[in-house]
């Protein structure tokens, strides 16, 4: 593709996004740095930007031939990609088969309970408040979509979720939760941006339940590079 990288537009926790000289594209950029609990905790995790970069490619490939339309163009390098130029919606839209993390916690549900059903809940994307909860009424009420763009968010976070933990039980992991993000074309259309990767997903060994994932480095778990590498063997031999 010929395309060159332009200004830097945004740099966030784990990627920076550049404008590029077609205004339709843009290229992100996947960084090794690694943050938690709103910024709390730093650090940094060796190759997690290419494994990242690769891994959210090949997630979104997948998701395309089951019918997902994402933001992902062409791979430009290990940590470079190109992707459709997009207004991010500011919702964290997460879904959850297994109770984990700050699902655990608020409901007082032990890690590892499987859920009767997949659930989807989603916060406001602001760092300032700590990305608050927020329920379908409030965001309507804030205008932050419209009814029929949620109920096509809502749709396309469960149409991930059954590609994505089908594919995942194929080698041998579970998908216990994940945190997407949706994009508004030019058009309106509403697609599926931002990554999937260990940095948005839990997962765990389907035989073992070890973490493999972005929890080894925010509870201090040890071998979390060896977490992301075993992950990107496993879909790269999938
Ligand atoms: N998640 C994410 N970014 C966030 C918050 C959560 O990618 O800012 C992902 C997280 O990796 C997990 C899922 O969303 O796969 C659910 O996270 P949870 O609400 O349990 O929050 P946490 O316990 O990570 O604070």
């Amino acid at each position: 593709m010929d395309i060159k990288k332009m200004n830097q537009l945004y740099e966030g926790k784990a990627k920076k996004v550049f404008a590029t000289s077609d205004p339709s594209y843009y290229i992100v950029e996947y960084k090794d740095d690694a943050t938690a609990f709103n910024g709390v905790k730093r650090g940094t995790i060796a190759g997690k930007g290419v494994i990242n970069n690769k891994m959210s490619n090949l997630m979104f490939q997948l998701l395309e031939k089951n019918g997902v339309k994402t933001h992902y163009v062409e791979q430009l390098s290990d940590r470079e990609t190109v992707v459709k130029a997009v207004k991010i919606v500011p919702l964290e839209i997460i879904i959850r088969n297994v109770a984990a993390g700050s699902f655990s916690k608020r409901y007082g549900v032990e890690e590892g309970r499987q859920l009767k059903n997949p659930t989807l809940e989603f916060s406001l994307k602001d760092d300032a408040l700590n990305d608050p909860l927020i329920n379908d009424s409030h965001i309507l009420a804030l205008d932050i979509v419209s009814e029929p763009e949620l109920d096509a968010i809502r749709k396309l976070a469960y149409k991930v979720n059954d590609v994505l933990k089908e594919f995942f039980a194929g080698v041998g992991v579970k998908l216990i939760d994940f945190k997407i993000e949706a994009g508004r074309l030019p058009d309106g259309t509403i697609i599926l941006a931002d990554e999937i990767s260990p940095d948005t997903c839990r997962f765990w060994d389907a035989k073992t339940n070890e973490k493999l994932d972005k929890d080894r480095f925010r509870r201090d778990l040890g071998n979390v590079e060896e977490a992301y590498n075993e992950m990107f063997r496993r879909i790269t031999n999938a």
